[in-house]
This record gives C-alpha cells, sequence and structure tokens, in this order.
C-alpha cells in the first residue's frame, strides 16, 4: 500500500481536485490510501472566525465562515455531476456550518477562545476537503471508503500542537483501514486531525498534514509515502533566486531534514521521523505537473559524486552576540544563556562559540527585548538584526576536502558574519546580511551546480 497526500492548493478548487482524482485512479493497484489537507486557505479562514469571534465581531466571523461556506458549495457544483448528490452534500456542510457559527457565537459570549475550541473550528476545514472528494470519486465508479481520521489518529491533549501516541495508532489503524484495502477500495481520510483517547477533536498542528501521512505511512508499513504539492520537488536552490536551479532525484532523509528547516518549502522537518525509523521512502512530487518524478527521500541514496547538493537561504535572522563580562567561560555561563531563550521559548538555531564569546542566531525575535534584558544581567551584549543565513548542504560534505575553500572564494567579498559547521557535518551554515543574499545564493549556485555537476542526480525542471 501507498500513501498519497495531497495538499491545499492541490485541492483548492474544482479543477485541481478532478487532477487529483486523475493522480489517484492511476495508482488504484497499489493500495492508495488519500490524505489530504483543507482547501488552499481554509484553515487560515476558519481560525479566523474564531479570532473574530473572540473580539466580539461576530459579523466579520459570519462573513468569513458564508465566503468559505460559498467557495465549498462552488467547488462541489463545478466537480460532481448527480443533482441529488450535490443538493445531499450541501445540506450536510450547511449543517457543519451552523454548528461552527454556533461554536463561534459561544466563543463571542465567553469571551474565550481555548486550544481546544481551535481545534475543533480549524479541523472541519479536512472533513469538508475529504468528504467532498470521496463523493467525487465515487461518483466516478470507484470503490471508495472515507474514515475518519479521529477513529484512529489518536495524539494527548495537547490542543493546537498534539503529539501522536504512536502504538495506538498503528493499531487502530490496522483495524481501521487494512481491511478496506483489502477488500480494494481506495481510503480517503484527513490530515492535520486527530483525537484524545477519550474523543475529543486535536490537530497536529499548522502544516501537520504531511506529519500525518508519516505517521500513517508508518503506522501501515507503506511501501513509500506521495507528498503531492505545487512544487516539483527539492532543488539545487529557490528557482525565484537562482533561475538555473535543477531538481534533484534522490536525497538523503539528512539532507532534507537539513533543507526543511532552512526554508525548502517542501516538508515539515517532523514529517521525516516517523519515515525514517521505518527506512519508507517519501517522494515529494507536483500535483501540477503529475509526470514530473519528483524527489525521493530516502535513508540511503547512491553514494553521489558532488560534495554539494543543494543551497537553502533563510532571511529575517537576528544574531546576537553574547560576551562574558567576569565569569570568561565559566562553568554554567552557556547555560545561563540558554535557559533565558528557553524561558522565552525562543528557539535557537545556530550557534558559535570561541573562549570569550558566543554568538547565536534566533529566526523568532518577538521576545528579542526582554532576552537581551535578561542577558545583560550577566554579559555584555550585541544585536545584529536584518541578517540572512545561507546553508550548504550534501552528504559527501563530510568526505570532500575543499569545499569551505571553494565558498568563500565563490562568495568573494561578501562579508560573513557568522560560520557554523554542523555536527552532522553534511551542512554549513553562513550568516552574510540580508541585502547580500540573492547574490550569495546566485555566486554558490554558480559554483556548484553550473554547470550541472552530475548528469544522473540533477534534472532540468520545465518552466
Ligand atoms: N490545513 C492545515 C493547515 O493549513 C494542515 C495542512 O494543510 O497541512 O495548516
Ligand atoms: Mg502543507
Amino acid at each position: 500500500m501507498i500513501i498519497m497526500k495531497f495538499g491545499g492548493t492541490s485541492v483548492e478548487d474544482a479543477r485541481a481536485m478532478k487532477n487529483v482524482m486523475e493522480i489517484v485512479s492511476g495508482e488504484q493497484q497499489r493500495k492508495p490510501v488519500v490524505v489530504l489537507s483543507a482547501i488552499a486557505g481554509a484553515t487560515n479562514a476558519l481560525l479566523l472566525s474564531a479570532q473574530k469571534a473572540l473580539d466580539g465581531d461576530l459579523d466579520k466571523a459570519h462573513i468569513e465562515l458564508n465566503a468559505l461556506l460559498e467557495r465549498h458549495v462552488l467547488l462541489l457544483e463545478n466537480l460532481i455531476d448527480d443533482r441529488s448528490d450535490i443538493q445531499q452534500l450541501i445540506l450536510t456542510i450547511r449543517k457543519r456550518f451552523d454548528e461552527l457559527k454556533t461554536l463561534c457565537q459561544g466563543i463571542a459570549i465567553l469571551g474565550e477562545l481555548t486550544n481546544r475550541s481551535l481545534d475543533a473550528v480549524a479541523s472541519v476545514g479536512e472533513q469538508l476537503s475529504t468528504m467532498i472528494f470521496a463523493r467525487a470519486l465515487a461518483e466516478q465508479g470507484l470503490s471508495v471508503e472515507l474514515i475518519d481520521a479521529r477513529t484512529f489518529m489518536m495524539t494527548d491533549e495537547q490542543y493546537a500542537s498534539a503529539t501522536p501516541i504512536f502504538d495506538r495508532i498503528a493499531a487502530e489503524a490496522a483495524v481501521r483501514i487494512l481491511p478496506f484495502l483489502q477488500a480494494g477500495k481506495i481510503v480517503v481520510t484527513q490530515g492535520f486531525v486527530g483525537s484524545t483517547i477519550k474523543g475529543v477533536t486535536t490537530t497536529l498542528g499548522r502544516g501537520g498534514s504531511d506529519y500525518s501521512a508519516a505517521i500513517l505511512g508508518a503506522a501501515l508499513n507503506a511501501e513509500e509515502i506521495q507528498i503531492w504539492t505545487d512544487v516539483d520537488g527539492v532543488l539545487t536552490a529557490d528557482p525565484r533566486i537562482a533561475p538555473a536551479a535543477k531538481k534533484l532525484r534522490v536525497i538523503s532523509f539528512r539532507e532534507a531534514s537539513e533543507l526543511a528547516y532552512f526554508g525548502a518549502k517542501v516538508l515539515h522537518p517532523s514529517t521525516i521521523l516517523p519515515a525514517v525509523e521505518k527506512n519508507i521512502p517519501v517522494i515529494v512530487l507536483n500535483s501540477k505537473r503529475p509526470l514530473s518524478s519528483g524527489t525521493r527521500i530516502v535513508a540511503d541514496p547512491p553514494k553521489s559524486k558532488v560534495a554539494v547538493k543543494s543551497i537553502a537561504s533563510k532571511k529575517g535572522i537576528t544574531v546576537i552576540n553574547i560576551q562574558s563580562s567576569r565569569m570568561l567561560m565559566a562553568y554554567g555561563f552557556l547555560s545561563s544563556i540558554f535557559s533565558v531563550f528557553q524561558r522565552h521559548q525562543t528557539s535557537v538555531d545556530l550557534v558559535s562559540t570561541s573562549e570569550v564569546a558566543v554568538s547565536l542566531t534566533i529566526d523568532n525575535s518577538s521576545r528579542l527585548e526582554q532576552i537581551v534584558s535578561e542577558l545583560r544581567a550577566f554579559a555584555e551584549v550585541n544585536v545584529y538584526e536584518r541578517k540572512a543565513i545561507i546553508c550548504v548542504v550534501g552528504e559527501q560534505m563530510r568526505s570532500t576536502a575543499g569545499v569551505a575553500d571553494r565558498v568563500f572564494h565563490a562568495l568573494n567579498d561578501i562579508p560573513v558574519t557568522m560560520i557554523s559547521q554542523g555536527a552532522s557535518e553534511i551542512n554549513m551554515s553562513l550568516v552574510i546580511d540580508e541585502d547580500a543574499m540573492v547574490q550569495s545564493v546566485q555566486q554558490l549556485h554558480k559554483e556548484f551546480f553550473e554547470p550541472v555537476p552530475e548528469l544522473d542526480l540533477f534534472e532540468q525542471v520545465d518552466a
């Protein structure tokens, strides 16, 4: 069996959904479990309506909900032919929106919006998209089973970012899903949505559908997990920055996780984990161009001839330099630094230390002021904003000499604020001024990928 996950833009309207139906029916022989996101923008709209209700603006909440209702009605009218099917679906969908409005009223009256209520609201997007999709597949004469993710995706009670309970999920999924696959049915279910053991709706956090797909793939020992999105796969760089960027046919899980953090907008980093543990290949594919081969993310790809496989970049980085005023790196210094960041729930990305100073980067500067003022109690602190991280990634960097040379040669006269070589030795990260990011990525791309260094690894993507 395989998992096929489609993101919001892949199901955003009738045309997109028809396309997905074709892709799914082409894989019917492989026993697909289809995991869907809500239609593009639905989760945002749902969360916004709850927020408006909390602000006491029920009118605005209703406007949001009505617009979303209209989008779903339009979708199914353009997707489904049978009039009585359409009428029945519209009735069901209206009922769901009536429930949402009641929920919003409750939120407005109480003036309280808990994560538990947010999950109840947010989960409706996936319930609607899967309901419409399953019906459309059935209308094509395919044998389909729509299965509510809340019957198997068991989580803890940490609403809005619930943690899956893997052994329970494996046990439930085997019972709830396998019999239908064995009977030759295509299974359709929701991404993102889960349930506590007691049956209360949870969600896995924003963008959680990829994670759902990986969890389910691991639970059912899938032969592969397909993540269908609107990009061609993992590229050598962001094509908007480096137009000559090529697609990678295969990369390792470790390379993918490094890239995911650095803004390769392909996968949610934690998606990788359940698949890695079971050694299940994840394939990133483009639903707008189903014939393109995508990128395979596997545990042990064939050894490449090149050291560098991809360049990732991320703006909006803040560098904090911390110098001990008295203690000169006395023991406990680093831990007092990190405890400040921990207290302010701000994660530190790159760290580099010398005998007397520590440099680190954060990408969330919402608590910067408090952090700096607490650090100043025991250290000298300098802050540099508007920085960018450039990250050069490749498994073979570990065993190839001269990569750093080439990086610095390519960057030529662009000043580098900070360098960090990950413990994994498969990435090297540089911090530079935000304004120099585009030029740096372009120069590095020229150095490592133009001309294409290994033809069977890098593939042309057509515009
Ligand atoms: N619909 C959810 C979100 O927008 C989950 C997902 O699409 O992955 O966050
Ligand atoms: Mg997504």
